[in-house]
């Protein structure tokens, strides 16, 4: 390709964060893989790529998805809101798949730019029969440069489909089909090789970086019968806790009295452990444990959003120096 046909190309800037997609095994192929492939060994797989789009490559990490961390994302977020204001079409990340569903949903709230980021990874690494890492970056790399998908915020490409990081969802260890959006179906397909969007999707808040402040934030799941004693350990330690609550938002009705003294003290999140749907607000009042007593105690509705989503939205939100009625707002906005 001469130059000038390659300047008048998208540009797509490719950052690898290791993964399955970028695993191998040591020497002969013998034993467990790791990551080590870097991104320009995976864009190597699927040479049409280098025809179709200008990449940018960057290893930007290269280690398992249960490896990365809040800071890991915070930092691809301000290169990414960095490049897209610098004009880059669209952005892809390769990583781990076990972490995916909280990466792509953090990065989300964190990403201002319009240009499209898809998240992608593999379940099969490179070495085995039927790997679907090449085709998989090829649907992101090809989502990344769609106009449609532009101010749609994060997306996630896997297994020809397109999923919005608000509804994504791990939902099998091993398949690969491993995502899905519960309750809310993918946004779009690929079709002939070519991403087709459904929907548009409505952006939200962007929370502002840098994420200064220390905090700490953890998930407690309500179980038949428990006796909440994670409850009593999380009291002195958390900044913000999130209870994966049965239902539309129960608990057991001997946590009510501590959640409620939890919350006069610490943003207490009420969500539903289920997968999908939303947190009630008024349906049931059964007494202790029911969500309208819950949140007649100060906990806050956490609606549609699952216990990892409302977890990372909690998190940014703390991290960023947000004060509870902001960080109210802020859950109320995305109900
Ligand atoms: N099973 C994972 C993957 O699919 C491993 C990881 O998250 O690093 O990438």
């Amino acid at each position: 390709m001469n130059s000038t046909a390659r300047d008048s190309l998208s540009s797509v800037l490719i950052l690898s964060l290791g993964g399955t997609i970028a695993m191998s095994a040591r020497g002969e192929g013998k034993g467990g893989v790791a990551p080590r492939l870097t991104a320009s060994d995976l864009v190597a797989a699927v040479p049409e790529l280098a025809e179709e789009v200008a990449l940018e490559l960057r290893d930007f990490r290269n280690i398992p998805g249960a490896w990365l961390e809040v800071d890991d994302l915070a930092a691809v977020a301000e290169l990414l809101n960095k490049q897209a204001a610098l004009g880059t079409t669209g952005f892809v990340i390769t990583q781990g798949t076990d972490t995916l569903e909280e990466t792509a949903y953090l990065l989300d709230l964190l990403y201002d730019g319009a240009a499209p980021v898809v998240i992608t990874g593999a379940m099969r690494n490179a070495q085995m029969a039927g790997a679907d890492g090449p085709a998989n970056l090829l649907a992101a790399v090809r989502t990344a440069v769609c106009p449609e998908a532009r101010d749609m915020g994060v997306l996630v490409a896997f297994a020809d489909e397109l999923h919005a990081a608000r509804h994504v969802q791990k939902v099998h260890s091993t398949s690969t089909s491993a995502f899905a959006s519960p309750g809310a179906g993918p946004i779009g397909h690929m079709v002939e090789g070519r991403p087709q969007l459904h929907f548009a999707l409505r952006r939200q808040a962007h929370i502002e970086l840098p994420l200064v402040r220390p905090a700490s934030v953890e998930i407690v799941e309500a179980t038949l019968g428990s006796e909440g004693v994670l409850l009593d350990t999380a009291a002195d330690r958390l900044d913000g806790l999130v209870i994966a609550a049965f239902g539309a938002g129960h608990a057991p009705r001997t946590w009510a009295q501590r959640l409620g003294n939890l919350a006069a003290r610490v943003p207490v999140i009420l969500t539903s452990r289920t997968g999908s749907g939303s947190v009630l607000t008024h349906t049931y009042d059964f007494g202790p444990g029911s969500e309208t007593d819950l949140l007649g105690r100060g906990l806050i509705n956490g609606g549609t959003l699952g216990p990892r989503k409302a977890r990372l939205l909690l998190l940014a939100l703390l991290r960023s120096g947000a004060d509870p009625s902001t960080v109210r707002a802020a859950f109320a906005a995305r109900r």
